[in-house]
């Protein structure tokens, strides 16, 4: 086997292939998302092209997440169902790259031998000679060394057409939450430069691309010389043919004055901020390494609105966390009551080895975490419907996306406030805003009409 900084010792210079194809499939984040992208980028300027049919795919990549027991269960189940196109074609490669990679690579390599390459979050800059050698013999090839400075600056992705571009700024995450395996599969907190994000997305928007999404698994601990996350949104901005900015995901911490200031004074800044919570409980929030109460949650709330009075909150809630009694859930379904989110990521609490929540003793029960689960996602949704169908008799900015998935006689968009948004379709194009007056709501979606007979385009 060969690992890390061994690589280089019996390499072959990789040098253009065009016969063969990729195939990646991606689990997790949008910032796996945006790494597959990266990759595929990479993987193309040595010739092999994208494939939509696994089997016939010469390389198959899956890019994995760890965050949940679940995730890596699905990619195990993947791997085993994979191993026989192996064997019906040996020649094929197949990878495992991102989390799983960097977090479970002995355990890969021993139960799944027939793994080719193994790539951590930090190595795609050496994917296109890796799979080179690969193709030429050379033993099971392993990178999984995280960097101190990998932001990946000077790779272009090539992203599939579409209307949002990704765009990561910063990597890593130095905040330890308890619960999470974030910091030891991604390493610590950098961030790209102003310069090389700002020429990317000159790029994405030359491509097409109206809507940027700024990435990190902390995007506001985002810090250069030349600037902090609020300098950067403002430059954002200020770009030429950005019709709409959003970004993913915050640490409540570092939401602060300027951010909100920068947010009030562009309209192309998207009045929608996705805050986690995790839990209501300022106990629980405690032990799981938050930095913050329930109270300072509530106040941030308070100042969002203050600022951005029409700003839509969604949010990431972990229910049956160790140590959390029925008194921290209702906390929990405080926060929710009182702060209306209009979305929301709900999960039950999934130990995570490694990290120092599943070394807690007081873990709880399965059947109490599912009916947390349930009764949290029965509130949310009937508070999702509230806000939705407040909704109705207003106009609402909505971005043409595509067509809806019921019907190519509608167009589905979303709101401002990411909103999904049905409408009918009149002289609107993709990439078009409009002007749309919400007449319904129904389970997760707005339905409106564009008031704007030609279709007001900004
Ligand atoms: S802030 Fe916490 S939850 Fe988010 S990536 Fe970092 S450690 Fe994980």
């Amino acid at each position: 086997m060969l690992e890390n900084s061994n690589i280089s010792s019996n390499i072959i210079k990789p040098k253009v292939i065009s016969q063969f194809t990729y195939y990646i499939e991606t689990y997790g984040c949008q910032m796996n998302v945006s790494d597959s992208e990266l990759v595929s980028n990479e993987l193309e300027k040595i010739g092999y092209t994208s494939s939509d049919k696994i089997e016939l795919a010469d390389l198959i990549l899956l890019n994995t997440c760890s965050i949940r027991d679940k995730a890596e269960e699905t990619v195990h189940n993947r791997l085993n169902s994979l191993h026989y196109l192996k064997k019906n074609n040996p020649k094929l490669l197949i990878g495992v790259i991102g989390c799983m990679a960097q977090n479970l690579k002995n355990e890969l390599l021993d139960s799944k031998p027939y793994i080719d390459i193994i790539l951590g979050p930090d190595s795609y800059r050496k994917i296109s000679e890796i799979v080179y050698n690969r193709n030429n013999k050379i033993n099971h090839i392993v990178d999984t060394k995280l960097s101190k400075y990998e932001v990946y600056d000077n790779m272009y992705p090539s992203r599939n057409s579409g209307v949002n571009a990704w765009v990561p700024i910063m990597r890593g995450c130095d905040k330890f939450c308890t619960f999470c395996i974030v910091p030891f599969t991604r390493g610590r907190e950098r961030s790209r430069t102003i310069e090389s994000i700002v020429k990317e997305i000159n790029l994405a928007i030359e491509e097409g691309f109206v809507e940027i999404t700024l990435l990190g698994q902390n995007v506001n601990s985002y810090k250069t010389p030349d600037g902090d996350f609020p300098v950067l949104l403002e430059k954002v901005a200020n770009i030429r043919g950005v019709k709409r900015i959003r970004y993913t995901s915050p640490h409540p911490k570092d939401i602060n004055v300027d951010v909100l200031k920068v947010m009030s004074k562009y309209d192309n800044i998207c009045k929608n901020i996705h805050l986690p919570l995790q839990s209501g409980s300022t106990k629980i929030l405690k032990m799981m390494n938050r930095t913050y109460t329930k109270e300072n949650f509530l106040n941030l709330v308070k100042v969002i609105k203050e600022y951005l009075p029409d700003c839509s909150l969604s949010t990431d809630i972990i229910v049956g966390f160790p140590g959390e009694n029925d008194f921290d859930f209702q906390e929990t379904l405080d926060v929710v009551n009182k702060v209306e989110f209009n979305f929301s990521y709900m999960f039950k609490y999934s130990s995570r080895p490694g990290t120092k929540a599943a070394q807690y003793t007081n873990q709880i029960n399965e059947n109490i975490k599912q009916e947390r689960l349930e009764e949290l996602i029965e509130l949310q949704n009937n508070i999702r419907l509230k806000v939705n169908k407040s909704k109705i008799g207003k106009i609402e900015k909505v971005l043409i996306e595509k067509n809806s998935k019921k019907s190519d006689q509608f167009w589905s968009g979303r709101t401002d406030g990411n909103i999904l948004t049905i409408i009918k379709k009149n002289n609107e194009k993709v990439k078009d805003i409009v002007d749309v007056l919400i007449t319904d709501a129904k389970g997760l979606s707005l339905f409106g009409e564009n008031i704007n007979n030609k279709g007001q385009i900004s």
